[in-house]
């Protein structure tokens, strides 16, 4: 059975490495190259047990702060796009406890599975990605905010997760690169089983890993429309040409909702903009860090790749403009330079921005949707946790093709 995965992104590549593994015939396009879209330059981080969606009852009281400060990490530009008013709106419904338990004890299952199949494909392909399993700290300033945070850990201590409150000196114990930090920490949650990797080498290492398995990709093939007879799609329709399957995934981050919409699916997916910068660190033992940090205050993350140290946040309703303005790199220069001062130089970063196919409530749309044709799943929506859950949503496309054909 011939099915096409639509995005190179790590969604469609993690679905395109479990559908070959499943001993489908798979082929691949994008219009890009592997990785090019929101996968290439993200926070690095495979977060398992820190899924929290950002749909929280807490961004209530935030919420005039975050929307007016200059220096607050999401922005809210309104456009005239029903889609953007429309997501706010299921997101702000989103923003109450009872949801935002439900969506992170389904994410933490979709988690546990992303572990699994992703320590699978390691063993698989091996890649050159720089894998690291360091742990991770999510660090508080203040005592009402570390109280939160021990509210959400004893949650999800109920869902399994192994995590625990540490005080500043343990911090520092845990990540030395923290010193110089250590006065502006109240405390941190530590999770010692979170890891980190390059998430555009892996995105290049699966594309050359599934090519040499028999996996067409058709690179630089730009997605216009869809030919439907009879209740399926029998092809999609690109700049190229007619491409013909059996049956369809579409995992095309943000330009999913334009190409749902053509199949007459409503899919609630919203470009959430952020940005990183990457810099090549001070190999010196205590200069940069090895585990991964978040500051919540600023939610900045942190992670090491290798060589380099990744640095991302921010979280934008802005519609989908790709600009890179010089003020929020500089925000990002400036946290890492207070939390890890001697990290590298700091006059060489590589900035850059990609936009978060984000749900109002955090959970991706994985399988079948209403409205759509039978034979065209959907792997998508994934937000700020792509990477962390590509492995274990394309584990259960993959098993909801498997069911369709049996
Ligand atoms: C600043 C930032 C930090 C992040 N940090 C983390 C993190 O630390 N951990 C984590 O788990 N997640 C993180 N994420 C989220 C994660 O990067 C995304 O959820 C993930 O990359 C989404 O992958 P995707 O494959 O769905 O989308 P994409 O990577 O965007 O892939 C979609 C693909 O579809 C292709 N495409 C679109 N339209 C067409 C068309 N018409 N024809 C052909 N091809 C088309 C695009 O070219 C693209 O390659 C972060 C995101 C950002 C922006």
């Amino acid at each position: 059975m011939h099915v096409v995965v639509m995005g190179a992104g790590i969604v469609g590549l993690a679905t395109a490495w479990q559908l070959n593994r499943a001993g489908f015939d798979v082929s691949v396009i994008d219009r890009m190259a592997p990785g090019a879209g929101a996968s290439g330059g993200n926070g690095s981080q495979l977060s398992y047990s820190y899924v929290q969606p950002l749909a929280d009852p807490s961004i209530w009281r935030q919420l005039p702060a975050l929307l007016w400060s200059r220096a607050s990490p999401l922005k809210l530009r309104p456009q005239l796009d029903p889609l953007q008013w429309r997501w706010a709106l299921a997101f702000m419904a989103a923003c109450n406890a009872a949801t935002s338990r439900q969506t992170t004890h389904r994410l933490l299952e979709l988690a546990e599975e992303s572990r699994r199949a992703f320590d699978a494909m390691q063993a698989d392909i091996d890649p050159d990605c720089d894998y690291s399993e360091t742990g991770k700290l999510v660090l508080y300033g203040t005592t009402a905010s570390l109280e939160g945070a021990r509210r959400q850990l004893e949650l999800q201590r109920t869902m399994g997760s192994v995590q625990r409150l540490v005080d500043a000196d343990e911090c520092v114990a845990i990540e030395p690169a923290l010193a110089a930090y250590r006065a502006k920490i109240s405390g941190a949650v530590h999770t010692p089983g979170e890891c980190a990797a390059d998430c555009l080498k892996l995105c290049t290492a699966l594309a050359q890993a599934l090519t040499a398995r028999g996996v067409k990709f058709m690179l630089g093939t730009e997605l216009v429309g869809f030919d439907v007879r009879d209740g399926r799609v029998a092809a999609l329709r690109t700049r190229s040409g007619e491409l013909e399957a059996d049956a369809f995934v579409m995992a095309l981050g943000t330009a999913s909702h334009r190409f749902g919409a053509a199949l007459g699916a409503y899919l609630p997916v919203y470009p959430l903009k952020g940005y990183s910068i990457t810099v090549e660190v001070d190999p010196a033992p205590g200069a940069a860090p090895t585990v991964n940090v978040t500051d919540s205050p600023r939610k900045v993350v942190f992670a090491r790749i290798g060589s380099r140290l990744r640095v991302a946040g921010m979280a934008e309703l802005v519609g989908h403009d790709a600009r890179i303005p010089a003020a929020r790199i500089d925000t990002l220069v400036a946290a890492t330079r207070e939390v890890f001062p001697e990290a590298g130089r700091f006059d060489d970063v590589h900035p850059w921005t990609g936009m978060r196919p984000a749900t109002p409530t955090g959970h991706p749309i994985i399988g079948r949707v209403a409205r759509a044709p039978a034979n065209m799943l959907f792997n998508t929506g994934h937000g700020a946790l792509g990477f962390t859950l590509a492995f274990g949503s394309a584990a259960w496309v993959t098993r909801a093709l498997q069911d369709s054909v049996r």
